[in-house]
């Protein structure tokens, strides 16, 4: 694992002070949720387990709600080694079905969701600004090209 956001020597440390676990939404509100066992997971190194964490639905929990990475001493964060790992998980294709969706439609139109033009209608909502779509397509072909896709 070479991506910068797992350094190790802060994730050591970030293992070993759990000073913001109880801010964190996530570990508060969803049963299970725990980025010390990612933590433990990823510098205990075993494959099998680092597997099961790829493969858990854990790592796509966090909100990056980014509390952890403002109160940290190190200016890490659990949420690094959480973005990392999900990163890692979408590399081998193992990311849940809504990710590749949304992908996919940000591929293609530039955003995450189409505007419910009914309800917004209903709600005496303007029409919804341009979402920006031919110079987003036009910029990320550009940057297929440079990375030769
Ligand atoms: S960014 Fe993720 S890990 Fe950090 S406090 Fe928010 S939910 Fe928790
Ligand atoms: S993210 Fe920072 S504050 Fe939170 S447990 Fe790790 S080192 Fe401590």
């Amino acid at each position: 694992m070479s991506d910068k956001k797992l350094n190790l020597d802060l994730l050591k440390k970030c293992g070993e002070c759990g000073a913001c676990f109880d801010l964190c939404p996530s570990s508060l509100h969803i049963e299970g949720y725990d980025p010390r066992a990612v933590i433990k997971a990823i510098l205990g190194g075993d494959k099998a387990e680092l597997d099961g964490v790829l493969n858990s639905k854990q790592i796509w929990q966090c909100l990056e709600c980014h509390h952890c990475l403002e109160m940290c001493y190190q200016h890490y964060g659990f949420e690094s080694a959480m973005t990392a790992m999900r990163l890692l998980a979408t590399k081998r294709g193992i990311h849940p079905i809504q990710v590749k969706k949304g992908w996919d439609m940000f591929a293609k139109t530039g955003r995450l969701g189409e505007p419910n033009m009914g309800a917004r209608k209903r709600l005496g909502l303007p029409e919804p600004a341009a979402s920006g779509k031919e110079e987003f397509l036009k910029l990320f072909e550009l940057y297929k090209e440079s990375i030769g896709q």
